[in-house]
C-alpha cells in the first residue's frame, strides 16, 4: 500500500514500527487477515484495499496506454501514490478525445464493461463540421456502413445545437464516431465522453483531474 518493499516493510517490522490491533509486531512471517485487524505503521492505519477505480477527465494530447516511448499517457497525469496498485484505461478515447476514462486494476470490471456483449452505452458529445440533417438522425438509428462495409449498430443523435449533438453508441470500434460522421460526408471537430454506462462525468472535475469513484458509482457499474 505504498510503505515499500517486501524488504522495506521487514525493516519497518524489525524497528518495531508496526502494529497489529496497536499490538507491536516483531515478526513479518505472520498470518493475517487485512479484513479483521487493524494495521498501524507510526500511528497510522494502513487501509489495505485491492482495487482502485479511478475517473479521470482526459484532455486532449494524452493516449489512453499506460506507457508510450514517445507521447504522454494517461497515466501521467496520475499521482504516483495512485498509481500503487497499476491502474489501467478501460478501453480507448482517441489522443484528441476528451472526457470521461475510467481506470482500474480490476480486470474482470475492464472485461466486463468492454464485451461487446454487455453493449454497454457510452455518450458523447461531438461538434460537427457541417450541419445535422433530420435524415442523419435515421441514418444513425438505423446503422451506419462504415468505409470498411462493418454497419453499426444502432445509435441514437440528439441535437443539441446545428452542429453539436449527443451521441449514444453501443460499441466501441477503432475511431467508431469519428468513422460514423465521414460515412455521412461530415467531419467531427471536437469530441468528449460524458458518460458509460450508469456512470455521468462529474462536472466538478477540470480537465486533466481525477477522483476516485464513489461506492455508489461503482455499484452501479457492477
Ligand atoms: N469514437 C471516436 O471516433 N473516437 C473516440 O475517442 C471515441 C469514440
Amino acid at each position: 500500500m505504498g510503505y515499500g518493499s517486501r524488504k522495506e516493510v521487514k525493516a519497518l517490522i524489525k524497528k518495531k514500527r508496526i502494529t497489529v490491533n496497536d499490538k507491536i509486531i516483531t515478526k513479518s512471517d505472520i498470518q493475517i487477515d487485512p479484513d479483521q485487524v487493524q494495521i498501524k505503521c507510526d500511528d497510522s492505519i494502513i487501509s489495505y484495499k485491492k482495487f482502485i477505480y479511478i475517473m479521470l477527465n482526459k484532455p486532449a494530447g494524452y493516449l489512453s496506454a499506460t506507457e508510450d516511448h514517445h507521447q504522454k499517457t494517461v497515466l501521467d497525469l496520475i499521482k504516483k501514490q495512485d498509481k500503487i496498485l497499476h491502474p489501467f484505461p478501460v478501453g480507448r478515447l482517441d489522443k484528441d478525445t476528451e472526457g470521461l476514462l475510467l481506470l482500474t486494476n480490476d480486470g474482470q470490471l475492464a472485461h466486463d464493461l468492454l464485451s461487446p456483449k454487455k453493449h454497454v452505452d457510452k455518450k458523447y458529445i461531438a461538434m460537427l463540421a457541417h450541419n445535422i440533417s433530420d435524415h442523419d438522425v435515421e441514418n444513425f438509428a438505423a446503422g451506419i456502413m462504415l468505409e470498411d462495409g462493418y454497419v453499426t449498430m444502432p445509435s441514437q443523435l440528439r441535437l443539441i445545437k446545428d452542429n453539436t449533438v449527443e451521441i449514444i453508441i453501443t460499441e466501441g470500434k477503432y475511431h467508431q464516431i469519428k468513422r460514423m460522421f465521414e460515412a455521412v460526408g461530415n467531419k467531427v471537430t471536437y469530441l468528449k465522453r460524458v458518460a458509460m454506462g450508469d456512470l455521468i462525468l462529474d462536472s466538478e472535475l477540470k480537465l486533466g483531474k481525477y477522483r476516485e469513484l464513489t461506492e455508489n458509482e461503482l455499484r452501479s457499474l457492477q
